[in-house]
């Protein structure tokens, strides 16, 4: 390295200067969340072309680096964190869940194994207790903590597929998938689309499993459910990614049970409805799977990125998760590649240990709970305005459609350009929809009366 180059970072790590000012853009920023645009200007995302600039060829001041994303980088970010973001389903962020990570920042550990950090092992393996815990699985369920849902589903899929196969003699981490014995796979037909992008990675095949009819909620119908066995993986969903739905994790469970096949609930962000006494009902019987994926980015409200694998067998997790190599050294304790595709690993378990910590059980419940009564609370704004909501509204999930289908989308439009507010759009049993996800701790009672206002003044205006 440059000499040069050592001394200047060297000062810079020294004098703090920029960790103070990173501190002071980022508090800036908090302070404007609640009022700047929901969704960056057209203007603030012309700007960003200010990036799009030669590789630089010499070593640039670390203060003017930072203060290019305060200036083009701040004004283009979708204020998620704000009360007024309703888009797909993406959480808001805990304050001392924030501040932890900044914590966890300065301290940079690799979660790979537990002798590189012994700190973030032992955070893991609270973690993974305390998670048990709060959704009523079994004691001793595994965790392991990776990027979100998408790739917890990869790592619980490939967990049953190993251990349905190797009930037919066949391991599939030596002699792969070529002249496998087949296994069946059982999915309902309004499955997340991760859940097809795990099957066709894991060479199961988005196209050949087995699709259950749903209800008008999409939600399973139990007794559509082909006859199972004990090559059978199905592949449950605890919260429709649109209406919010949860199938009936109790009858699909038990029918599983019965048969020796394996469960998976992909419960992204539903699955926290086990947390709160109110919302527990709708994921009934959940502890009877062998597998969850959920995330804690989404509801719980902790920062990007952390997905968790949870799996009733520890072994089969971690047989699955197999390395090795010379050089690598397990211990005896935790380690965090044995539960995870990774090797090398962000300590996800810091902020997410702050954010159980400090909400507890009690809080927990209480996020999810608010969730829920201010998405009831929107839907009955919407409908009071002559909108039409068209799922069961029981989670965190609103649908709303116009008069007709064209109304639907210059709506969906006008909003998305309102900088007041932004959702998103889906289609719901053929046709257009306003899709509403309440996510985020910040949204108020206030913010839904308001953002229900701005539906009606500008459904009113397309008339
Ligand atoms: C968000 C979501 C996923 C994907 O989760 P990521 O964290 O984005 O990978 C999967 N299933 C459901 C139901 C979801 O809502």
């Amino acid at each position: 390295m440059n000499i040069n180059l050592y001394e200047r970072m060297a000062a810079e790590q020294r004098s703090q200067k920029i960790f103070e000012q990173a501190k002071e853009y980022a508090c800036a920023y908090m302070n404007v969340v609640e009022e700047m645009d929901v969704y960056p200007s057209d203007k603030a995302i012309a700007d960003l072309g200010t990036f799009d600039e030669p590789l630089p060829e010499h070593v640039n001041n670390a203060e003017d680096v930072l203060a290019m994303l305060h200036e083009y980088g701040s004004k283009a970010t979708v204020a998620q964190t704000g009360g007024r973001y309703f888009g797909f389903v993406n959480g808001g962020v805990v304050p001392v869940a924030m501040a932890s990570r900044w914590l966890a920042d300065a301290w940079d550990q690799n979660a790979a194994l537990h002798v590189m950090s012994p700190l973030a092992l032992t955070l893991e393996e609270v973690c993974e207790r305390w998670l048990a815990e709060l959704f009523g699985l079994p004691a001793g369920t595994a965790a392991g903590f990776v990027t979100g849902s998408s790739m917890a589903t990869i790592c619980a899929l490939a967990a049953a597929r190993d251990t349905l196969l190797e009930r037919k003699g066949w391991d599939t981490r030596r002699q792969g998938l070529f002249n496998a014995p087949p296994i069946r796979v059982v999915v309902g037909e309004q499955a997340h689309s991760s859940v097809f992008k795990a099957l066709s990675l894991l060479g199961l095949g988005k196209e050949r499993v087995e699709t259950v009819p749903v209800d008008g909620q999409g939600r399973i119908l139990p007794q559509k459910m082909p006859s199972l066995d004990d090559t059978t993986l199905v592949i449950a969903q605890a919260g429709n990614v649109n209406g919010g739905g949860f199938d009936p994790l109790e009858e699909i469970c038990a029918a599983a049970n019965h048969a020796q096949s394996w469960v998976h609930v992909d419960g992204a962000f539903g699955l926290w409805a086990a947390a709160s006494s109110k919302t527990r009902h709708l994921v009934e019987g959940l502890e009877s799977a062998d597998s969850w994926s959920v995330d804690t980015h989404k509801t719980l409200n902790a920062p990007y990125d952390c997905g968790v694998v949870l799996c009733k067998d520890r072994n089969a997790l971690v047989g699955t998760m197999q390395a090795s190599g010379s050089y690598i050294q397990y211990s005896s304790q935790r380690d965090g590649m044995l539960y995870t595709p990774d090797m090398s690993r962000r300590a996800r378990s810091i902020e997410l240990w702050a954010t159980l910590k400090y909400l507890g059980r009690q809080g927990v419940g209480e996020l999810v709970d608010n969730l829920c009564t201010l998405t009831a609370r929107f839907a009955q704004e919407l409908s009071r305005r002559g909108l039409h909501v068209v799922n069961e509204v029981v989670f965190n999930q609103i649908l709303v459609r116009c008069a007709s289908p064209e109304k639907t989308e210059k709506l969906l439009s006008r909003i998305q350009k309102s900088g007041k507010c932004w959702c998103g759009g889906a289609t719901w049993q053929g046709e257009p929809v306003i899709r509403i996800s309440l996510c985020s701790w910040r949204t108020t009672e206030q913010d839904i009366l308001e953002c229900a206002g701005l539906f009606a003044k500008y459904y009113a205006e397309l008339s």
